[in-house]
């Protein structure tokens, strides 16, 4: 049997590391208990409960876990085969203790695709990637596809863009393969940078191989031989864990000359960013590879035409990539069979803010957004009333109380004004300042403008001095009708996506909660 830990960055900083040193300690007391195998895992998902522990085959599931209980869990559930039950989850429906994970509401509704291997794999041991059928896609795709056969499997399944944008990655590759030129590259977008967001670093952490297999696959079917992680340097056990997986897969012919000796050359290097959040645009994230001032520059030309060193290059992100191998393994059909008839499989989500239980979770597209707070999240947070959620981070904006059974998918979050985005999801209780909020979002992309056109370096400064001004009691009605047109000129005027979605937060919460900026401010009669 097996003792997998929780080693994603949440668990870690709660002493995993400690927890996992204790566990193999007490298991070598005991002769017949040494052959059990202590596992570092990628993260589980349930990160308010961490740390976490599931014992294999039992399938048992321990929250909050500190090393001193490492010897009752090998001196009871290892030796004797008993249950330690006050390690157990409890649910706050009805107080019972649940040992299995899949009775928690939490993770009943969730359906794991690109999470499929984080919480059941060794991201350090290629070979346990390999035993869920890793590299497969690879290998099967290199010997039976051609590159324009791959990119239509991709199409068909009706795959878009994880990172936010939503574009049918099929195409984006399509597009790629047929600019002229023989060089050209892909890149996986790891810049993650929405506030609260923790998606794409719980991937690299817990399946890096997954995305090493599918920027391969991308690779053959783009025409690519060379492909570039772009990580934020915040990042380190991300960036460690890749690295040891980029290696391992050298090691064993997976990256490198010839593989599969399907005459086909692919390899791949880490660039480490730092951590500018307009470097998660395509244009700025490629000028940001290339070694120069990660700023945006004007589409067109799209990276697929003149991308990195002005040569095709597809940019895709990291739960797109993840996603990859298990599509060419199930097919097309499996896949478009999730989700809705616009938005194809799942959507990771980490989920966080006024809520139950904070995590991440992945859900079929088309769950709605009361099915996320109040099954899977648990509900607010001491029995509070639920006021608002903030989905697509600071580009978003906020979803209240009538919405709630929208279905989550591209269209139906952009039609209530709000946005996908990378898959932030911030959940506020009836205590909430609508106008702070607005204002925190509009600190963050002004301090992250990059200043290269003036509606959003100097417009996002304007208004969040006007909302300053406002929380602070001393805006005017004026000051909201000046707000309100700032808000507009800098959508409509800005260069890229940073500053055309900036006054996102502000609109919405305008249109929703005006109320409360009036409240705020002092009305001249
Ligand atoms: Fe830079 Fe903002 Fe202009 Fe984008 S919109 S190019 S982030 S100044």
């Amino acid at each position: 049997s097996h003792i997998m830990v929780c080693g994603g960055t949440g668990c870690i900083s709660c002493a995993a590391e400690e927890i996992i040193d204790t566990l193999k300690a007490e298991l070598e007391i005991v002769e017949y208990a040494r052959e059990v195998k202590v596992i570092r895992t990628g993260c589980f998902g349930f990160c308010g409960q961490g740390p976490i522990i599931k014992i294999h085959p039992d399938n048992v599931f321990y929250v909050q876990v500190k090393p001193e209980d490492a010897g009752e869990i090998v001196r009871e559930h290892m030796v004797k085969g008993r249950v330690v039950s006050r390690l157990l989850y409890v649910d706050p429906e009805d107080s019972k203790r649940l040992d299995k994970h899949d009775q928690m509401g939490f993770y009943k509704k969730q359906h794991r695709i690109a999470l499929r291997n984080c919480g059941l794999i060794n991201p350090d041991d290629i070979r346990e990637y390999i035993a869920f059928r890793g590299y497969e896609a690879l290998a099967r795709v290199l010997k039976e596809q051609t590159p324009v056969e791959v990119a239509q499997i991709i199409k068909e399944s009706g795959l878009r863009g994880r990172g936010g944008g939503g574009f049918p990655t099929g195409l984006k590759w399509e597009y790629t393969l047929r600019a002229p030129g023989t060089e050209k590259y892909i890149i996986c977008n790891a810049d993650e940078g929405d506030p609260g967001a923790f998606m794409d670093r719980s991937i690299l952490e817990g399946d890096p191989h997954s995305v090493i297999e599918a920027m391969a696959i991308g690779g053959y079917a783009t025409g690519a031989n060379k492909g570039f992680v772009y990580i934020r340097a915040e990042y380190p056990l991300a960036i460690k864990r890749l690295q040891t997986a980029i290696d391992q897969a050298r090691e064993l012919g997976l990256l490198g000359k010839d593989i599969f000796s399907a005459g086909f050359d692919f390899d791949m290097e880490i660039k480490l960013g730092a951590g500018a959040f307009v470097c998660g645009e395509e244009t700025a994230l490629i000028k940001s590879v290339e070694g120069a001032r990660g700023e945006p520059t004007k589409k067109p030309p799209f990276p697929s035409e003149a991308g990195y060193l002005g040569k095709p290059t597809t940019v895709n992100n990291v739960e797109t990539f993840a996603n990859i191998p298990p599509i060419l393994l199930n097919g097309p059909q499996w896949f478009s069979s999730i989700g809705t008839e616009t938005s194809n499989g799942t959507k990771v989500f980490a989920l966080a803010g006024n809520v139950n239980n904070v995590g991440l979770v992945e859900v079929p597209m088309g769950t709605t957004l009361r099915e996320m707070i109040f099954e899977i999240g648990g509900g607010i947070l001491d029995n509070r009333g639920f006021k608002a959620v903030q989905t697509g981070g600071p580009s978003g904006g906020v979803i209240t109380q009538a919405d709630l059974d929208t279905p989550i998918d591209f269209e139906s979050l952009q039609s209530i004004g709000s946005m996908m985005g990378s898959g932030g999801m911030i959940v506020m209780d009836d205590t909430t300042c609508m106008v702070n909020i607005a204002k925190f979002y509009l600190d963050f992309t002004q301090e992250e403008s990059c200043g290269k056109c003036t509606p959003c370096r100097v417009g996002t400064k304007r208004m969040h001095e006007i909302l300053e001004k406002i929380t602070q009691g001393e805006g005017t009605d004026e000051d909201l009708v000046h707000l309100e047109e700032l808000a507009i000129m800098i959508k409509d005027a800005s260069l890229c996506g940073l500053g055309q979605t900036a006054p996102n937060p502000v609109l919405s919460t305008l249109k929703y909660f005006r109320n409360e900026y009036e409240d705020h401010v002092v009305h001249k009669h």
